[in-house]
Parts: C-alpha cells; sequence; structure tokens
C-alpha cells in the first residue's frame, strides 16, 4: 500500500495504470474509519484492480459554527484499516494542496442541492460536489462507491456525474448499523453515554415509519408527527427536520407510495445525526 499526498504525482501513476488497461475504484473519505467505510472499500475492492481510498477533511463543506475543528482524526489507526481492506493507494492531500491560496472555483448542483440537509447547511453540498470533482480528476476512477448513510450527497454526486458526462460509475451501499441500531458515523465519537442511548431514536422513529407504511398509513404528517413524539418523548433530542420524500427526486410528498424515502437529521446535545429509510 503506498500513501500519497502530491495531487500530480497520483495523476500521473493512475494514467500509468490506465494505460495497463487497470480499471480503478475509489471511496472518498473524511477518515476516522469504521465498518461503514470498510464495507465501501470492500464493494470497490471487488470491482476493481486498483483500489484508492481517499482521507481529507474537506473544509468547504463545513459551515462557519459546524465541527472542522474538532472532526476526530486517527490516521494510524485508518491507515492500518486501509492495509487489511487491501487498499492500493491512500490518498492523504493536505489542504494547502487541495486549496491553494488562490483557488476560486466551485461547482454547486441548483435542484436536489437546495432541499433538506442543503437548506439547513448552506454551501455544504457546494463544498461536497467540489471536493468529488477535485478527487475525480485527480483519481480519475472507474468505479467510485459512497454510502447511502448520505443518501442525499449520492444522489447530488450521480446528477453531478450525469450533468459533467462524467466516465465514472456510481455505486451504493446500504447503511452499516450498530447491533442496536445507531447508524455507524465518525461523528458518533461526540456522543456521551446519555446521547449514544438518545440516538437510537433515530431508528426507533424510522423504523415507526416503516411499520406505520406496512399497516396501511399513507398520510406523511401523520407518519411525520408520529416520529416527532417518538423523537421528543426522551427529551434529549432536537429534530432539524422529518422529510418524507421521493426517492429519486427529494421532493416532499403528501401521501406516500411504496420506495419513497424517510429522510431525519437530528440534534442530540450538540451533535448533528443523520440517518433514512427506504419505505418497504
Ligand atoms: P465520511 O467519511 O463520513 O465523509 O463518509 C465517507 C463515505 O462513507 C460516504 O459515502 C458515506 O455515505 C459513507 N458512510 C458513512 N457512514 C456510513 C454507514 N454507516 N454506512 C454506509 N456508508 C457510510
Amino acid at each position: 500500500m503506498q500513501t500519497i499526498a502530491d495531487p500530480n504525482r497520483l495523476q500521473k501513476l493512475i494514467l500509468d495504470e490506465k494505460q495497463k488497461n487497470k480499471i480503478i475504484g475509489f471511496v472518498p473519505t473524511m477518515g476516522y474509519l469504521h465498518k461503514g467505510h470498510l464495507q465501501l472499500l470492500r464493494t470497490a475492492r471487488s470491482q476493481c484492480d486498483i483500489l484508492v481510498l481517499s482521507i481529507f477533511v474537506n473544509p468547504t463543506q463545513f459551515g462557519k459554527n459546524e465541527d472542522l475543528g474538532r472532526y476526530p482524526k486517527n490516521i494510524d489507526a485508518d491507515m492500518e484499516l486501509a492495509e487489511r481492506e487491501k487498499v492500493d493507494i491512500v490518498f492523504f492531500p493536505s489542504t494547502k494542496t487541495m486549496y491553494p491560496d488562490n483557488f476560486s472555483t466551485y461547482v454547486e448542483e441548483k435542484s436536489i442541492s437546495k432541499l433538506w440537509c442543503g437548506a439547513k447547511r448552506p454551501g455544504h453540498f457546494k463544498g461536497v460536489a467540489t471536493v468529488v470533482l477535485k478527487l475525480f480528476n485527480i483519481v480519475q476512477p472507474d468505479i467510485a462507491v459512497f454510502g447511502e448513510k448520505d443518501y442525499q450527497q449520492s444522489l447530488i454526486i450521480r446528477k453531478m456525474v450525469k450533468d459533467f458526462n462524467m466516465p465514472i460509475e456510481i455505486l451504493t451501499c446500504p447503511i452499516v448499523r450498530e447491533n442496536d441500531g445507531l447508524a455507524l458515523s465518525s461523528r458518533n465519537t461526540y456522543l456521551s453515554p446519555e446521547e449514544r442511548s438518545c440516538a437510537l431514536l433515530l431508528k426507533k422513529a424510522l423504523d415507526y415509519a416503516c411499520d406505520r407504511f406496512y399497516k396501511g398509513v399513507r398520510e406523511a404528517d401523520l407518519i411525520k408527527s408520529g416520529m416527532e413524539n417518538i423523537l421528543l418523548n426522551g427529551n434529549c433530542a432536537r429534530i432539524d427536520y422529518i422529510a418524507c420524500v421521493n426517492n429519486d427526486t427529494l421532493e416532499p410528498k403528501k401521501i406516500l407510495d411504496s420506495a419513497d424515502r424517510i429522510l431525519l437529521a437530528v440534534y442530540i446535545g450538540k451533535t448533528r445525526l443523520i440517518d433514512n429509510c427506504q419505505l418497504p
């Protein structure tokens, strides 16, 4: 396994491999790897010759009062996990190389990005799309793998790839959860033991939504208000949004159909957690 920090060096190396007809698989992350990330690596590994993992905490996707400064890091543990997953190249650039002082070009998806997390975190998806476009240009992957945990993000990346005719196949993997249902996230490390148990309410609310739908309830407002009750019951969670949406457009729905999706963003203390599920 090689670790590369210089984008030009990586770009050259990949070009050489592509000339040998090697298939390049790519998993972009912000590090502090957990089993959710490992699933993406395994999916990519099974479909490529050269597997590239990027670890970069991208400042442009964080808002002013968000957790950029304290985002968790453990590069040694990440390297060990990457090695175990048979990653070929870890791309670990500095902020200065990704965003030199004169950096001035951004890319913005204008439709899906405006909804939900995009509305709550202005500029977030512009930062995401910009860094992913940069990473795609550096890594030149044939396949890139993202998690459904960030469902809105995965749709925006798919849209960018389509709009810009990028020859990249985007794969998504289902959400990996702890045994008790909590979706794995690097940010779970912020939670105190009490907050950790409160965080289980997200999955509980999503399960409730699926159950009500399964039993024949179709009105989004009814399902949302039941979810609200569950989330607010413990007096430990603050709802950022609950959204009942079309699975492809993320437009809100009043009457739900099967395969629609429920998206959730909830603050547990200062930690903002997101989760989602597709209706049966
Ligand atoms: P992050 O490092 O949090 O930016 O995430 C990097 C990639 O891992 C993104 O595509 C996420 O959607 C994905 N990911 C994060 N957590 C999970 C999870 N629990 N299950 C599946 N994929 C995940």
